[in-house]
């Protein structure tokens, strides 16, 4: 469903004026209107008038209000609303969305049944072919979309009211980013000091508030109101200084061993389960590079591993994988939970391999820790430890700015169009950039930890 009405006033309370940006509301909102699309709505009520009983995208009109109906299916009372989310969790966002569809199409003159959140089911392990009834879970949620037609009927007058009116002038808030990102973030954050009270992290002090109160300098924000890692962000920045914990470094380097193995995996997600074995949220790697030094002051050694396009590749992944890594090595991860989990959910799906798997997962260490306790931290981190936050600041040399493929996202939306793609030159392309990026992960680590022993001594 799409809805023109896109800044709603239960997401951001107080359309009151403030010392922050000017929003785009207004402009956004003019532009989501010259979406609606009249032909669709004419052809919905084409489907109807035809006697169809399952139309999909049915797009109505109502006070305004243009919706889409993902699937709308008759049965023997009237309409039933289905709203297909990629989630497996019921959110209250997504019960909103609903109630707005059926309050539209109900001021449509549509006669409503029961109104549905259809949901991944996360239960569904695929086996053969994909079992759709088994593969969606429809939650009624016909109840609680009733008892929110009285807001949804006493909210549009009020956003309309807002549409007719100037560009109304609010804060930067959390709903920039919350439920969904605004598409306006880029416009209306771009004069944003580099060092703003927003840039501070953590749960700490509500830094919107501070922001709304006009605080909009990093070095404007009182450090008494902060938490230990808020302060220690604000002073470091205010000193523009680095904090090196020896101590606490040596304490991480003492957990590792040798040999030393520097394993990064990419992953893609598919809502729909691809391969037998494999659950709606799996999280399937199609690479990992692996940085590796068999004793303390060797050499480097590198080793990786790519899915071909179009195969299920899993287990020639794993055998490769435990082929290389020896038993008792010591595996650094840089947030090590995604490894974890990784290896976890192939121990599932290839049990022959679990107690192999098991010995690389009892042996992983995580290489985010010293920078996550701040025995490690630089002002230019911005309260951030990431190893994209980190790198810079520890070894300017390596960046992932020159490279195609920047972050994990990108990778997974590159190997896709891998898949898809039936030119081998831009197979290949897409090969030598997807190499690129994940090698730089854990060469990255590899030059992490050197950094970490030199300021240890
Ligand atoms: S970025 Fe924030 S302030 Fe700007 S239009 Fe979006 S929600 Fe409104």
């Amino acid at each position: 469903m799409r809805c023109h009405l896109r800044c709603r006033p239960d997401l951001r309370p107080g359309l009151k004026s403030a010392g922050g940006r000017r929003s785009s509301f207004r402009a956004a909102s003019k532009f989501l209107i010259a979406l609606t699309t009249p032909h669709k709505i004419e052809a919905t009520k084409s489907a109807i008038r035809k006697g169809r009983k399952t139309i999909y995208e049915a797009s109505f009109e109502h006070e305004g209000v243009f919706v889409k109906v993902d699937i709308l299916n008759k049965g023997k009372k009237g309409w039933n609303i289905y709203e297909v989310k990629n989630s497996t969790k019921l959110d209250d966002v997504y019960i909103k969305d609903t109630a707005l569809q059926y309050y539209v199409l109900k001021g449509a003159g549509i006669k409503l049944d029961r109104a549905y959140v259809v949901l991944l089911n996360k239960a569904y392990i695929k086996k053969g072919a994909l079992e759709i009834k088994k593969l969606f879970i429809s939650e009624d949620v016909t109840d609680r979309v009733l008892g929110q037609q009285k807001f949804v009927g006493e909210q549009i007058p009020k956003l309309k009211a807002m549409l007719a009116a100037k560009m109304p002038d609010i804060p930067l808030g959390k709903y920039c980013e919350k439920p969904y990102l605004c598409d306006f973030k880029g416009h209306c954050w771009k004069d944003l000091p580099e060092y703003s009270v927003i840039s501070l992290r953590g749960k700490g002090i509500d830094k919107y508030k501070l922001y709304e109160s006009g605080i909009v300098h990093l070095a404007d924000v009182p450090a008494e109101s902060l938490n230990k890692d808020q302060r220690l962000q604000l002073e470091a920045f205010l000193k523009k200084k680095k904090i090196i914990d020896k101590k606490a470094i040596r304490e991480f380097i003492s957990t590792l061993w040798y040999p030393l193995y520097f394993l990064d995996f990419e992953t893609f997600e598919s809502p729909i389960p691809i391969y037998d074995k494999a659950r709606p949220t799996h999280k399937i790697p199609f690479q990992y590079s692996l940085h590796y030094i068999k004793r303390k002051g060797g050499k480097v050694y590198h080793s990786e591993y790519l899915a071909r396009p179009g195969t299920d590749h899993r287990k020639e992944l794993l055998k490769k994988l435990l082929a290389e890594i020896p038993e008792k090595a010591c595996v650094l991860a840089y947030k090590k939970s995604v490894e974890k989990s990784a290896l976890n959910l192939l121990a599932e799906q290839f049990p022959r391999f679990r107690s192999a798997i098991e010995k690389i997962t009892d042996n992983l260490r995580d290489l985010m820790v010293p920078f996550q306790n701040r025995a490690f931290y630089h002002y230019k981190m911005k309260g951030a430890y990431s190893i994209k936050a980190v790198l810079p600041v520890i070894d300017p040399t390596l960046s992932y700015s020159e490279l195609e493929i920047a972050n994990g996202n990108m990778a997974m939306v590159e190997y896709a169009r891998m898949n898809s793609s039936k030119d081998p030159a831009e197979i290949e392309e897409i090969r030598r950039s997807l190499i690129k990026y994940c090698t730089l992960d854990t060469l990255a680590m590899v030059r992490l930890l050197d950094k970490l022993q030199t300021m240890s001594k």
